[in-house]
């Protein structure tokens, strides 16, 4: 067998389409398939067979996935790549690792959605000459992948950052949150699920509407936990609630005004800091075709 034509693959398992994809050693995506979430066995079995299919042209080496959560991502765990407790019908309990080891024969590597996202815009799109950065996803949920001193911190397992608490913008005291756990904490008030319990979908609010400013002063606020614990280079805002145009601007601005100029002139400023993704759609595809491309062995 000629390792040198040996590929990859990758598979971004979100919440309702699994994106797999086969990419050679240079990162290159040769082909992909979107496969949706139905039950376990079909989803899985779709994904295996587009594999099987592909690795008839070129033996495939490794296969790496960025799975939504809860997961369990710690590789000396029995249970890792196993789905934890869901909301999702039938997946609680769900391995990954065991369904794909075995039918496709070759190691799998897994890490969560929001790790991958944030390996990917480390090796090739907003956060590229950063040392160190943060990627947070805005969703249904918010979750946070961060990267720094040449790590991705919180392994074994991840970071919950999307449960900080924050302080109240002064037009939004009377929203209990929708956090089960802690109502008001980030993903309580500034998840896509938060802004739809207050003014209904964001997708139709205008760009003027008074909510734009008060998610964006949560945002902030999250941005300025992540600049006074850990000063990062960059930090990446993601996910559905990020395709609104006009919404970065606010938080870069925000970011400012709450930073007050504390850490002087040197410091990065809002737009210098905070950036959107670079890689679109294929984000979370192009970071787990990383995990197993980076990962040593065969
Ligand atoms: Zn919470």
């Amino acid at each position: 067998m000629n390792s040198a034509k040996q590929v990859v693959g990758g598979i971004d398992a979100g919440g309702t389409t699994f994106k797999c994809g086969v990419a050679d050693e240079s990162g290159t995506i040769i082909e992909k398939l979107r496969v949706p979430v139905t039950t376990p066995e079909e989803t899985l079995q779709g994904c295996s067979d587009f594999f099987k299919a592909a690795a008839r042209e070129t033996p495939l080496r490794k296969l790496g996935i960025a799975s939504f959560g809860p997961i369990d991502v710690d590789p000396t765990s029995e249970a890792y790549g196993t789905i934890l407790t869901t909301p999702k019908p039938k997946w609680s309990g769900t391995n990954l690792k065991t369904h794909f080891d075995g039918s496709l024969d070759i190691q799998t590597v897994i890490d969560t959605d929001v790790n991958g996202a944030l390996l990917a815009e480390l090796t090739f799109g907003a956060a590229k000459v950063a040392g160190s950065a943060a990627y947070i996803t805005i969703g249904t949920g918010i979750g946070a992948g961060l990267f720094a001193n040449g790590g991705v911190l919180g392994r074994p397992s991840h970071p919950e950052f999307g449960h900080i608490p924050l302080r109240r913008h002064p037009e939004d005291r009377d929203f209990e949150g929708i956090c089960p756990f802690h109502g008001d904490c980030l993903e309580g008030l500034a998840s896509v699920t938060a802004m739809r319990a207050r003014w209904g979908e964001p997708k139709l609010l205008h760009a003027e509407h008074g909510g734009w400013p008060i998610i964006a002063h949560y945002l902030a606020q999250a941005c300025r936990v992540l600049t006074l614990t850990l000063k990062l280079d960059k930090i990446v805002l993601g996910g559905g609630l990020m395709l609104a145009p006009h919404l970065l601007k606010l938080v870069q601005k925000d970011y400012d005004h709450q930073m007050a100029g504390y850490l002087g002139e040197q410091a990065a400023s809002g737009a210098q800091l905070i950036a959107t993704p670079a890689l679109g759609d294929d984000a979370g595809l192009i970071g787990a075709l990383h995990l197993a491309r980076q990962t040593s062995g065969s």
